[in-house]
């Protein structure tokens, strides 16, 4: 470990003060790491433009960060190939990748504090869930480095005049196109992978949260992987993205974001060279209550946690909740009750379930998706306005936990992905008409079913059409189950060894077992 990365890998912060002292040093002792990193260098924009990102839960400009455009992802697309070819990577031995990513993998656990906090100042998560996200991120590392040295290649059972090998290849550059709202896990399920697998890898991370990605780059540096293998652009989507997105030498897009730009990432594949796009887009998950749950406290709890985790700010956030008519008002009840204590507080406080919201534009789409639903004639029961004292200076952008009850699949709360903590509350009478309405939606990304009854649920798990159904829990994670959804919420898989087999081709090769001409 160098005396730089050391300032703050030694800190281990427990409590509200712990975490806003670290703040505090990570910014006048430290400083952040705001240039691009390219071929193995920290450097401006080419064209010199930055943007700033600030901290959503004061107010405060954060950090002026490079902006890159479409020359520096030409400038890193040609260093990415470089070292692609050069094999010093994508041909290394397994076994010796493996070692790399595990260091990887050993500073970010030293540097965890460090890295959740850059999350949460940069996007108001709760440092609390940031460290979550953690968790998940390094295991995710570890696990795609323990994975790459115990894969093996096929002998296809062809004739005995030939022998058909059947072996693993890396693709050659990947994109990582990737959002705000886990900024350092979504990158984690992206790079571990991509980079295990062989492969040179430029991550555009969101700009609006770009700091851990940053400070991942200098880590890689650390751990030692080569020259080119590993570089990130910052930037905006339609700018840098996009040029990456329509790279001739680019030969996979993996985007996690929304469904709209992954479309146009699908395009933009057609428009120049056919390159593989595995996208983890948007959702608008279903969560089925039926009347037979025995411990109803216990459900509502974790039917509010499954929207207002992360503000709401989750791709498989449970913001359709399908209650069977019987227990309905009971149970919507509980809801409220659980979401009273689920109420925004300064994300730096390890006591905060909810943080800020990103920036000013989702703030002020979330609270237009509010008025619409009153609009369209939904019963607000709970939350639905801007709050602005959770923060330590009264200006951060804050959204209590609301609740609409009486919506249905015609009104754009009950069908639109809001990306806030905005629960939307359907009534059904029979297990046929909640599957009705749980795959009435352009996303399958993720269902969750409460009950008792096996059959049914047996029953109901086979007919949601969702990448991921939970039963009886919402969101339980493991680094060795495939994330991913059906439908518009996407076509690829994060997580487990089937991301892994994502990011690398099939070789055949014939040998001819007759005697050579
Ligand atoms: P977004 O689609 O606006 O942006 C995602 C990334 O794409 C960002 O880095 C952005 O700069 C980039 N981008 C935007 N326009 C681009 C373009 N024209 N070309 C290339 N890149 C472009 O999404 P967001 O607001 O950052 O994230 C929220 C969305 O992400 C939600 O829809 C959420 O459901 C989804 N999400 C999905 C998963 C999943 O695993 N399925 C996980 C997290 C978030």
């Amino acid at each position: 470990m160098t005396a730089q990365s050391a300032i703050l890998a030694t800190e281990t912060p427990e409590t509200h003060a712990d975490w806003r002292a670290l703040a505090e040093r990570l910014r006048t002792e430290r400083g952040l790491e705001t240039r691009a990193y390219i071929d193995d260098a920290f450097v401006a924009a080419i064209g010199g433009e930055t943007f700033t990102t600030a901290n959503p839960a004061t107010g405060e400009p954060l950090a002026e960060v490079a902006s890159c455009d479409a020359a520096d992802a030409e400038a890193a697309v040609v260093v990415a190939r470089r070292a692609f070819e050069a094999g010093e990577w994508s041909r290394r031995a397994p076994g010796e990748r493996k070692a790399v990513l595990l260091r990887l993998a050993e500073l970010m656990e030293a540097h965890r504090h460090e890295l959740a906090l850059l999350d949460s100042l940069d996007m108001g998560k709760p440092v609390s869930s940031a460290m979550g996200d953690m968790a998940g991120a390094i295991g995710c590392i570890r696990h795609h480095a323990e994975s790459i040295d115990k894969l093996y290649g096929e002998i296809a059972p062809t004739g005995e005049d030939s022998l058909g090998l059947v072996m693993r290849e890396p693709l050659g550059v990947v994109a990582s196109i990737v959002p705000w709202n886990f900024p350092l896990m979504m990158t984690a399920w992206k790079i571990g992978p991509a980079l295990a697998a062989g492969n040179s890898v430029i991550l555009k991370p969101s700009e609006k949260s770009p700091l851990s990605a940053l400070r991942l780059a200098q880590l890689t540096r650390e751990a030692g992987l080569p020259r080119g293998v590993f570089q990130v652009l910052p930037g905006f989507g339609h700018t840098v993205g996009k040029a990456l997105a329509l790279s001739m030498e680019v030969d996979c897009l993996a985007f996690t974001g929304s469904t709209g730009v992954g479309k146009q990432l699908m395009q933009y594949a057609g428009q120049s060279n056919l390159k593989k796009v595995f996208l983890e887009c948007g959702g608008k998950s279903p969560n089925l209550i039926f009347a037979d749950c025995k411990d109803l406290d216990r459900v509502a709890e974790h039917a509010a946690a499954a929207i207002f985790h992360n503000q709401g700010e989750v791709c498989i956030a449970g913001s359709r909740l399908l209650v069977e008519n019987s227990i309905r008002e009971a149970f919507v009840d509980k809801v409220l009750a659980a979401a009273e204590r689920m109420q925004p507080g300064d994300p730096l406080d390890p006591a905060s379930f909810m943080g800020a919201i990103v920036d000013e534009t989702q703030h002020a789409r979330i609270l237009e998706y509010i008025r619409r639903g009153v609009e369209e004639g939904a019963t607000l029961r709970a939350g639905g306005q801007a709050l602005g004292g959770e923060g330590q200076n009264g200006k951060g952008l804050f959204i209590g936990p609301t609740v609409f009850d009486g919506v249905t699949d015609r009104m754009a709360i009950g069908r639109e992905e809001i990306f806030g903590p905005v629960l939307a509350v359907f009534g059904f009478d029979t297990e046929e008409e909640a599957v009705r309405l749980a795959n009435d939606s352009d996303y399958g990304l993720a269902a969750g079913l409460w009950s008792q009854d096996i059959d049914r649920i047996m029953r109901v798990t086979r007919r949601l059409r969702s990448g991921q159904v939970f039963v009886n829990n919402w969101a339980d994670m493991d680094q060795t189950v495939p994330f991913g959804g059906v439908k518009q919420s996407g076509n690829g898989r994060d997580k487990s060894h089937h991301s892994l087999e994502e990011y690398s081709d099939l070789k055949a090769v014939w040998m001819s077992l007759t005697p050579a001409p």
